[in-house]
């Protein structure tokens, strides 16, 4: 029952937070069985190597194949799954998936032995203690060699998780295995951290990419991160290209990556195939 205290009265019952708690309960309660459904997909998006214009490898990128939502977007329920676990057995899948996608392409003959295939990670995922050993057995059912894998993370994954970062990096390191800052430019202000973990590619957040328009006036921090990945012994890889303006200003500045809907949208696995068939050159 509400408290009668007159002003600041707070009501026991509200609607609308009931509301939002029943909604939130049920979407737990349906990705919890959407595992064992087989309702998660992965769809694909090109990497392109800027200056051959040649794919280099494609990002994995999840869906769930909901029979109530309909396709639904991982920003949607990743965050809900890293709240409540699941993303530790989701993202298991999502590497096995991706792995054995890309050995079965490479069976076909569709790709050469260049192509890579890149799989995001969460900090719960890449924080638990057995993810090495749960890795390796990955790549050995799925027969990949650890070259043709990529892990993304983001710069607060790392920062937040400072010291057991330091040993996951490490034994990845130790497995060819290379790592990317996903959204770079976006998290920290301090880039010390570079110095000290053994990163190999920044991918600059999408948001810089955007506001590339022709003039040389908004180039914003894109020439700047570029430096930084030079001196470093880094890769940069371009988020989020859509113009062929944008395009062609990455290629002047020399960035060596990029990938964004004016190459191709993320793609089902079938598309996949055909794209490829093409041997597609930007
Ligand atoms: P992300 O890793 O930064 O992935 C890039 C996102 O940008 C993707 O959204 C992609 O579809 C979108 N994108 C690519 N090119 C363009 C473009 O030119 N313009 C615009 N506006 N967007 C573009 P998506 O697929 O919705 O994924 C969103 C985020 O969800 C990902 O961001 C990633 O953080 C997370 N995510 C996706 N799949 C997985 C997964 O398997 N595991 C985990 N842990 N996270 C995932
Ligand atoms: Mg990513
Ligand atoms: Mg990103
Ligand atoms: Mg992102």
């Amino acid at each position: 029952r509400a408290k009668e205290g007159g002003r600041g009265t707070y009501h026991v019952f509200d609607p609308t937070m009931h509301q939002m708690a029943l909604e939130r309960l049920n979407l737990e309660t349906e990705l919890r069985y959407a595992l064992n459904r087989h309702e998660f997909l992965l769809h694909y998006q090109p990497i392109v190597h800027l200056k051959t214009g040649k794919i280099q490898g494609f990002e994995a990128l999840i869906r769930w194949n909901s029979p109530t939502r309909g396709l639904v977007s991982p920003s949607q329920f990743i965050p809900v799954t890293e709240e409540t676990g699941l993303i530790v057995p989701l993202g298991q899948w999502v590497l096995k998936e991706a792995c054995s996608q890309l050995r079965e392409w490479q069976k076909l003959g569709l790709v050469d032995d260049s192509m890579s295939v890149s799989v995001n990670l969460t900090a719960h995922q890449f924080t638990q203690v057995d993810f090495c050993q749960q890795l390796d057995q990955i790549l050995a059912e799925t027969r990949l060699s650890p070259h043709h894998l990529k892990l993304e993370i983001t710069e607060s994954t790392i920062m937040d998780n400072q010291r057991s970062a330091q040993s996951i990096l490490q034994q990845l390191k130790s497995r060819h295995i290379s790592l990317s800052i996903d959204d770079f430019g976006t998290g920290y202000s301090s880039l010390s951290y570079l110095h000290a973990f053994p990163v190999d590619i920044l991918k600059v957040d999408r948001s810089f990419v955007q506001s590339l328009d022709g003039s040389r006036e908004n180039l914003g921090l894109i020439p700047a991160i570029f430096s930084i990945t030079q001196a470093m012994g880094m890769s940069a890889i371009a988020e989020g290209i859509e113009t062929a303006i944008q395009l062609a200003q990455l290629r002047h500045l020399n960035y060596e990556f990029g990938q964004g809907y004016f190459f191709s949208k993320p793609l089902p696995s079938e598309a996949v195939v055909e794209l490829l068939k093409t041997d597609p050159q930007w």
